[in-house]
């Protein structure tokens, strides 16, 4: 439980109302800000207006995916009013206190750094990363569909990369009946795919794999999909990039010879917020429950 704990929840969308409701579901004592259009009222909740005063007494600081921007400012979904974190909010927060966020921008980092605040970027740990790969290959096949006029099934995947989103996304492909070829970098991997009864190949030679492909998903997030990987492959071909951006497919060559690319990003908030938000609040309250016994056990 998070019976004692504050928690101040600043801005985000559908996957934030998730969190709220964990939050209050524990017995934190929950301050919202940046929620003044949200009808749904939770009990025992206090909607407040974002200050350095009303951030000292705080445990944990909860921002949406995308902490802020370059310049401080967080989205807000659920109010009009502009929410930008400053030198004097980050300053005000007890030592303890943690901040979360999906993946901060180099402002957030900065900021908590220079305070001595412990920053959680929640989509670069292991278990949020593999419980998001369930939406993102979801949402991924859901582009697939959407971009070609055969089934899946029966299909010539290829999937690049073979860490937490590879992995699923090939799982997924191959359970729908494609045939999948994997991309890989490192013998561990390949004898995985091999295990799996999947394809495997190293992206050392990954143009002369292209050849047949109908599908490529790609999860290196550097680039990879060259002009001279596209030039390989058929017309028909669809690329659908997951890779954080810039992605890592040369697009402009893509376009020009006529090839579908499509880059991909935050699948999992679009196509399932509420479980990409549960994810979320499960792993962050894990570690502020964690972190409150940890400090309870050192008094
Ligand atoms: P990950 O676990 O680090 O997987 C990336 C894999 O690519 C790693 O296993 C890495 O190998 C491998 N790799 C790197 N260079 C390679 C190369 N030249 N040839 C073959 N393999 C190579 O990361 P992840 O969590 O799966 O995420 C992958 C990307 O997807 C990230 O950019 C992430 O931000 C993005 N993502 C997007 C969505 C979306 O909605 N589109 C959702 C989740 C994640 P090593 O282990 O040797 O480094």
């Amino acid at each position: 439980m998070l019976t004692g704990l504050q928690v101040a929840i600043i801005g985000g969308d559908a996957r934030q109302l998730e969190v709220v409701h964990k939050c209050s579901e524990l017995d934190a004592t929950v301050f919202l800000f940046g929620f003044d259009n949200l009808s749904n009222q939770f009990s025992g909740i206090t909607k407040a207006e974002l200050s350095p005063e009303v951030l000292q007494g705080m445990d944990a600081v909860i921002l949406p995916a995308v902490g802020t921007d370059d310049e401080g400012q967080v989205e807000t979904l659920f109010s009009s009013v502009v929410l930008k974190l400053t030198d004097e909010h980050i300053a005000a927060l007890p030592k303890h206190a943690k901040v979360f966020t999906g993946m901060a921008k180099p402002y957030l980092r900065k900021l908590c750094t220079k305070y001595s605040i412990e920053l959680i970027e929640l989509f670069s740990l292991d278990d949020v990363a593999i419980y998001n790969s369930i939406p993102t290959a979801e949402g991924a096949l859901m582009i697939a569909i959407q971009n070609t006029d055969i089934t899946i099934h029966g299909s010539s995947c290829m999937v690049l990369g073979f860490g937490r989103t590879g992995l699923t996304m090939a799982r997924t492909l191959q359970g729908i009946g494609a045939r999948v070829q994997v991309g890989v970098n490192r013998p561990e991997y390949y004898a995985r795919a091999h295990e799996m009864g999947l394809n495997p190949f190293y992206t050392s030679k990954l143009m002369s794999h292209v050849r047949d492909v109908d599908l490529l998903f790609n999860t290196i997030p550097s680039m990879i999909i060259t002009a001279q990987v596209i030039a390989h492959m058929p017309h028909r071909a669809v690329i659908i990039d997951l890779a954080s951006k810039p992605g890592g497919t040369d697009f402009r060559f893509a376009e020009k010879r006529g090839i579908k690319a499509i880059l991909a990003p935050g699948l999992p908030g679009i196509v399932a917020p509420k479980t990409a938000g549960r994810i979320m609040a499960d792993s962050m309250s894990r570690i502020i429950m964690e972190d409150a016994r940890t400090r309870r056990n050192a008094e």
